[in-house]
């Protein structure tokens, strides 16, 4: 029997937009209370708004995943809030697209510092608290470029399968030690802000024009996905989601 999340206490990085937002709106949605964290915190007031509005609770938090001063206030400030963290939505992440012979060096950085190093700073700044609790689960946004790699997308591709891997490892090393679940999300193309941040003009039209070639995934499909692995009965480890918009082939 899938449980419900009343009460639970959950984090999503990257809560700002897209994905982040919308999974944060499901899991408060389904009885989770929230803390929805990104730098842009007009945004978030916004989202904590719409979250209240429909009955739901949601605690801002001002944070840079990159900066780990950042990220242990502010998961001190949840965990002062409401005394626990039971699911952390490891999702901040950005993906300017563009070909290695371009050398956009300082992309390429920004993609390893927040998809891959942003994700292990709030890993682990989060994971003391749910060891000692001997519960929790942590989500881990990958994509389908974590499972396998597409021209121009080499530098997101190799941060994407870095987070695929320490998910995996992650799984095995807190699932019975610790208690603690671990999924690994993978979805395909979703409608966000992900690819405003494109600086190539010849990727960007490429984005556009997959775009216009297919319907893609909205973020409420994968927040759905997430509340779904996070109401699965304690036992139940659902390590991988793979998500694709039915026309992605
Ligand atoms: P958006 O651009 O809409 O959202 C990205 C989020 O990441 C924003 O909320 C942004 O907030 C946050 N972010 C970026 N840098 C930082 C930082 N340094 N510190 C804290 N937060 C940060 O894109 P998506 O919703 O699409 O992306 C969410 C995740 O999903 C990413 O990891 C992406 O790689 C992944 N993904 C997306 C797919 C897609 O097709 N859209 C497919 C597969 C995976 P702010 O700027 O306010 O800090």
């Amino acid at each position: 029997t899938m449980t419900n999340l009343n009460g639970k206490i959950a984090l999503v990085t990257g809560a700002s937009s897209g994905i982040g937002a919308a999974t944060a709106a499901k899991l408060a949605e389904a009885g989770a209370k929230v803390g929805i964290a990104a730098r842009r915190t007009d945004k978030l007031k916004d989202l904590k708004k719409q979250i209240e509005a429909k009955g739901g609770e949601a605690l801002v938090i001002e944070m840079d995943v990159v900066d780990t001063t950042s990220v242990d206030a502010g998961v001190n400030k949840l965990i002062d809030a409401y005394g626990s963290i039971d699911i952390l939505v490891n999702n901040a992440g950005l993906m300017p697209l563009s070909d290695i012979d371009q050398f956009k060096v300082d992309e390429w950085q920004r993609m390893v510092d927040v998809n891959v190093k942003g994700l292990l700073n709030t890993t682990a700044a989060v994971l003391p608290q749910m060891i000692k609790q001997h519960s929790g689960h942590v989500f881990n946004m990958s994509s389908i470029a974590g499972r396998k790699v597409f021209k121009g997308l080499s530098v997101y591709c190799a941060t994407k399968h870095a987070v695929t891997a320490f998910s995996d490892g992650l799984r095995m090393e807190v699932g019975q030690k610790h208690g603690i679940r671990v999924t690994c999300i993978q979805p395909g193309a979703v409608a966000t802000e992900l690819y405003d941040h494109i600086t190539d003009p010849g990727y960007r039209k490429q984005m556009d024009e997959l775009a216009g070639q297919m319907t893609f995934l909205q973020g409420e499909d994968i927040g759905d996905t997430i509340v779904f692995a996070a109401r699965a009965p304690a036992h139940v480890d659902v390590a991988e989601l793979f998500v694709l918009p039915v026309e992605q082939g």
